[in-house]
């Protein structure tokens, strides 16, 4: 039978996706192009306004099950240790009504897996989609065996490298010359490092940072540590190499050095956004996760961005299945979501930047952070106050802080 919808890509943003429009009477065929559906073994931050739609989708009781709530959120130096500022997040949960959840990666993908399964999506593996094309009443994708399919509408969730964004721009990943290291351990090969075991942390540093939290109800703990790669500002080819990592955190302070040995050695990820689009939707075909807004990830929102892009679209799909006014939903969620992933996409490059400050910048931005009231969310409600479906809805935009505001 043919489906409603086709999803292109059975990550957390597709698959997320599926269990959003599945619930609005939407029948899904979802195709992937790896063998088996999953995810890297590492942890993910998942801020109250993706908490919150998890709540909507029955699934938060079952992911903080999975996952494990942080006590608190803390920003550190890198070089001296220190703490510069630090976010209560019991607090956090009483002001957005929803937790700030932090969850082992395969552990949400296979919530999501389940649970579109649980609701009817087809789902197919093995599937390389290679060209996508609007037809009458809808759209129709082709793969590299041939086979093609149709639907009333495709949503391209297939990643930073998507096969259908050219047919919205001619553009390339902006390479940041950054590379993020990651390492899931058990929790006992850190249980004698200077670490907070209950706690988000990051330190940060100049052209670095590393952040740790626990995961699987505090008997993992996860590692990320990402740094610029001096090789990649050269342009040579093999940029990011295990030797890099140790030169970026030579000399920071001691709980990073001790944490340092356990990162995994055999991969490491470069890291690439893209310029913001304001166009997501051609015809029956639209972007979402990071095929629409791949980001650099210092506001741990990608993942999030991705699961509030299937949450709006699914809210604007009215009457269901074959009912359902395509354009009328796409035109709606286009409308709202390239404002908001625009705007969080920059602010994490500007977020970046902050992070990896050095010299008499990085010494005003500790002094700006050191003062700053661990109960102000004027950084924080756009981002984690309730996903707004409507360009109205949408709150103001952070203000960033000006560093030569403060005394050095
Ligand atoms: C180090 C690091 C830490 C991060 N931390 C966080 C965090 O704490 N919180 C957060 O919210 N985000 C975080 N992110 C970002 C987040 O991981 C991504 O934004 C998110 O996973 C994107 O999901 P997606 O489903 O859109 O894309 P992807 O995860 O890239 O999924 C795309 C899927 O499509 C499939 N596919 C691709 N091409 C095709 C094709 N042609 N045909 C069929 N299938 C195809 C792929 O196999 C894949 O399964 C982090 C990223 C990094 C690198």
């Amino acid at each position: 039978m043919r489906p409603d919808a086709i999803i292109v890509g059975g990550g957390i943003g597709g698959l997320a996706a599926a269990v959003g429009l599945c619930r609005r009477g939407v029948r899904v065929r979802l195709y992937e192009k790896s063998g088996e559906f999953g995810e890297v073994g590492a942890g993910l931050q998942l801020a109250p306004n993706c908490t919150r739609i998890l709540g909507h989708y029955g699934l938060l009781q079952a992911a903080i099950g999975l996952g494990v709530v942080p006590e608190r959120m803390r920003m550190l130096d890198a070089l001296g240790g220190g703490e510069l500022t630090q976010l209560d997040l019991a607090a956090t949960e009483q002001r957005y009504g929803s937790p700030y959840l932090v969850m082992h990666r395969s552990d949400l993908h296979r919530l999501l897996l389940d649970e579109a399964r649980r609701l009817g999506a087809e789902l197919v593996t093995s599937a390389t989609c290679t060209g996508y094309e609007n037809v009458a009443g809808g759209a129709r994708v082709a793969f590299a065996d041939g086979r093609t399919d149709t639907a009333a509408v495709v949503i391209a969730a297939d990643g930073l490298h998507s096969v259908a964004r050219p047919l919205l721009i001619d553009d390339e990943p902006v390479n940041s010359a950054y590379v993020a290291y990651r390492g899931a351990v058990p929790f006992a090969a850190v249980a004698e490092n200077e670490i907070f075991a209950h706690d988000v942390v990051v330190y940060v540093g100049p052209r670095c940072h590393f952040v740790q939290y626990p995961l699987r109800g505090g008997e993992m703990f996860n590692q990320v540590a990402v740094f610029e790669s001096a090789k990649a500002r050269a342009g040579a080819a093999d940029w990011g190499t295990p030797d890099e990592l140790d030169a970026a955190f030579a000399g920071k302070c001691r709980p990073i050095r001790k944490g340092l040995p356990l990162m995994w050695r055999d991969r490491w990820w470069r890291m690439f956004d893209r310029d913001p689009i304001m166009r997501w939707v051609d015809g029956r075909i639209a972007l979402l996760g990071d095929a629409a807004h791949p980001p650099l990830q210092y506001l741990a929102q990608g993942a999030v961005m991705a699961i509030e892009d299937g949450w709006v679209l699914s809210e604007h799909v009215a009457g269901g299945g074959p009912a359902a006014d395509w354009d009328a939903a796409l035109a709606a969620y286009e409308a709202v979501r390239t404002e908001h992933c625009r705007r969080v996409v920059e602010t994490a490059r500007a977020w970046g930047r902050l992070w990896h400050l050095d010299g008499a910048e990085r010494e005003r931005r500790n002094t700006i952070l050191r003062s700053r009231d661990p109960y102000d969310y004027s950084f924080l409600d756009w981002l984690f106050g309730p996903t707004a479906l409507t360009p109205e809805q949408e709150p103001e935009l952070f203000r960033p802080i000006a560093l030569d505001a403060a005394e050095a």
